[in-house]
């Protein structure tokens, strides 16, 4: 209708932005769901659309099956606000108003997941707040949602906002496999995990760390070469401890069990995060490192009343960019675009002088 100013989700174009952003595609494709077992309405799927009502009329008539057809329900767009990045605090509190937590589309994501992993740190951190304790604040490498949120606090948005995975720098530690160990500890603390869930994962943890110190304690020797040579592995010219056999991309913790098996036996999900641990250990302990680098920035809080300007030799872009956003720390800070590393040295060197 030409009266749509704001930019749809990327992820869910309507009709009209897919003939437009997709020409070179002959067709696109509609799913006709029916809307429940006694109605005849039927939702077209993948033909959101607010064009003008005759229009949606036609176009729907244009496709052979649906030449009888009758719309009960229009599509429509939805434009809605948002609550812009340098008004929400990475607990999800508003800056302008005290005790007002927000999650979801109104901080400006699209998405189910993006909505509920706001909502449940919003009201950790409100309960938190009611109770006088320290806000729950997850870092970029500790989880997808400590991503999703340092991102929508300190990036311009100008669409929908949706988390991918790409968007993770950590991504060697933000595993499926070790969620659980990586977040327990905190879902218990804050009192939503109960202790037999959270003492489950710490017996995991347990098993996992006492196998990977018992495969480096353990050896094979060239005497087990028959049995490597049955399961197509090169023979070992000297012994090697288990963990540096289980590091061969050809080998698998079964070849383990049966060379030389855990006293007690473990779960496979402690298995499976024993052979992914063994397997991309330098990887892993690289990508530590790398966090432990910028942690030192992460930890380096800013006041809130900081005076930017009084920072000589900041360009203005930094400053006033710094100035809007607010950022608690200077790892915060070092991610807002428009604030280069220079700018972040020079940041550091003033917080250390005063
Ligand atoms: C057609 C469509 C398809 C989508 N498909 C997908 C999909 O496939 N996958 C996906 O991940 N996301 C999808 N999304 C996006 C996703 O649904 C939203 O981003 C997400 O549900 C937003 O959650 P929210 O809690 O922020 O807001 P909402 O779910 O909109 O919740 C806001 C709530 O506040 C209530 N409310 C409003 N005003 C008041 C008031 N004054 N007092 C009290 N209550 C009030 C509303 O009734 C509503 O229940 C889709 C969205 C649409 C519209």
């Amino acid at each position: 209708t030409g009266l749509i100013e704001g930019i749809g989700p990327r992820y869910c174009p309507s009709i009209e932005d897919k003939v437009v952003r997709f020409a070179h595609k002959e067709s696109h494709q509609l799913f006709l769901e029916p809307e429940g077992w006694h109605t005849t309405e039927v939702y077209v799927q993948g033909g959101n659309t607010s064009l003008p009502e005759d229009v949606q009329l036609a176009m729907l008539k244009s496709i052979p099956a649906l030449r009888e057809v009758e719309i009960t329900r229009v599509g429509y767009a939805v434009e809605y606000d948002y609550v812009p990045p340098n008004q929400i605090r990475a607990t999800l509190e508003t800056k302008l108003i005290e005790g007002l937590f927000l999650a979801g589309q109104i901080n400006g994501t699209s998405g189910y997941e993006e909505a509920a992993a706001q909502g449940i740190i919003a009201g950790i951190n409100a309960a938190l707040a009611v109770r006088g304790e320290k806000p729950l604040i997850l870092r970029r490498d500790q989880a997808y949602i400590g991503v999703l949120i340092d991102d929508l606090v300190t990036k311009e948005i100008d669409e929908p906002y949706r988390l991918m995975t790409s968007r993770a720098e950590y991504r060697l530690l933000l595993r499926q496999d070790n969620a659980d160990l990586r977040l327990s500890p905190l879902g218990y603390k804050v009192g939503l995990l109960d202790r037999a869930r959270y003492e489950a994962v710490e017996k995991k943890r347990k098993a996992i760390n006492e196998e990977l110190e018992r495969l480096e304690d353990t050896w094979l020797k060239p005497s087990e070469n028959d049995r490597l040579s049955q399961w197509g592995l090169d023979p070992l010219e000297e012994g090697v401890n288990a963990l540096q056999f289980l590091r061969r991309p050809e080998t698998t913790y079964a070849m383990i069990e049966a060379l030389v098996p855990s006293p007690q036996p473990l779960s496979p999900e402690a298995i499976q995060e024993v052979a992914v641990v063994a397997k991309y250990a330098g990887y892993i302990e690289r990508q530590r490192r790398e966090v432990e680098r910028a942690k030192r920035l992460e930890e380096r809080g800013i006041p809130d009343d900081f005076d930017y300007e009084a920072i000589v030799g900041m360009r203005k872009e930094a400053q006033e960019k710094l100035k809007r956003f607010r950022p608690a720390t200077v790892g915060q800070a070092s991610r807002i675009q428009g604030v280069n590393p220079a700018d972040i040295s020079v940041l550091l060197v003033y917080l250390g002088r005063h």
